[in-house]
């Protein structure tokens, strides 16, 4: 079997609203890095969590980037009618007795304690089995002991140990949908991603999937967290703390993106979305990129 060795990179937007300027960063450095790689860039929307979806938003999010001059390979893929292949990866997972059904209740694990990743840490309840009388409804992974490391291409090494900072994770949820964790890393093995490229709000959840891919028998992809945005309160830009859609005026918006990465100025100021990227793809260097996890969005500084 031959393997196409070639950059495959992906942008991967929640349309739980309108693309803000968080994602649209995202977006832009996913895309650039792709084409520094002369590879190909994929956009999935990630509509797992149909609960968080909202209608009309992945049209919306597809236009926006459209409108902003993005160009992706081949056709979107939804996540929302990818269930079969989430389906096959669970019971892959039961059959070999690693995913186990479980009956706790969200009030129940509250009473968890924290681990360092902030997120309660599965106390291992269900864990052999759930208690007499009660019904499992959720689907976890029991995690192993060892500590996960990775080489993030801007961040560093990274490392978590799954079983102290996390505990055993949900694949399936109590209201019967796939979780995040499970779905991207099956997206991400079965559209042959070898580069992902995303913001730093993610680097917690990297070791999960890079655990649940050695599970799977998948490859793992490398790896570029970069900053995140953050609104004048310090939150993360995002669609559920009431972020705003992107101008319209997607040329002025564009180079605010750029400047968030730290990516070098033209000599001279683009006139036009088209001559804006032409800069970009060929100016694009991911080590400029500043290595730090958060960042003040422009204009958020009250
Ligand atoms: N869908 C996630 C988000 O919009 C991104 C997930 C990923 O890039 O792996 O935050």
């Amino acid at each position: 079997m031959s393997v196409d060795l070639r950059y495959r990179g992906r942008f991967a937007p929640s349309p739980s609203g309108p693309l803000h300027f968080g994602s649209l960063v995202a977006a832009m450095a996913s895309w650039c890095d792709a084409v520094a790689f002369k590879g190909n860039w994929l956009v999935r929307i990630e509509d797992v969590d149909q609960t968080r979806s909202r209608p009309g938003a992945s049209d919306a999010i597809l236009a926006t980037l459209e409108a902003y001059g993005f160009e992706w390979d081949g056709p979107v893929v939804r996540q929302s009618e990818r269930g079969a292949l989430y389906a096959e990866a669970l019971d892959d997972l039961i059959r070999r007795r690693m995913a186990f059904a479980c009956a706790c209740t969200r009030k129940e694990l509250e009473l968890a304690t924290p681990g360092k990743s902030g997120e309660r840490v599965y106390p291992g309840t269900c864990r052999h089995g759930v208690l007499a009388g009660r019904e499992g409804r959720a689907w976890r992974v029991a995690v192993t002991d060892e500590t996960v490391r990775f080489h993030d291409r801007l961040q560093g090494v990274q490392g978590q140990q799954l079983a102290r900072d996390v505990g055993d994770f949900v694949l399936k949820r109590a209201d019967g949908l796939f979780a995040y964790q499970l779905a991207v890393v099956v997206d991400d093995s079965s559209q042959g991603i070898t580069h992902v490229v995303r913001g730093a709000d993610l680097l917690l959840s990297t070791p999960r999937q890079i655990w649940l891919q050695r599970q799977l028998g998948y490859a793992t992809p490398s790896y570029l967290h970069h900053p995140v945005a953050l609104d004048a309160r310090g939150r993360k830009l995002s669609k559920q703390a009431g972020a705003k859609a992107l101008s319209t005026d997607a040329l002025a918006v564009l180079r605010e993106a750029w400047t968030f990465l730290d990516q070098a100025e033209p000599p001279s100021p683009p006139v036009s979305v088209d001559e804006f990227w032409r800069w970009a793809h060929a100016a694009w260097k991911a080590r400029s990129l500043p290595p730090v996890v958060m960042l003040p969005a422009p204009g958020s500084r009250s």
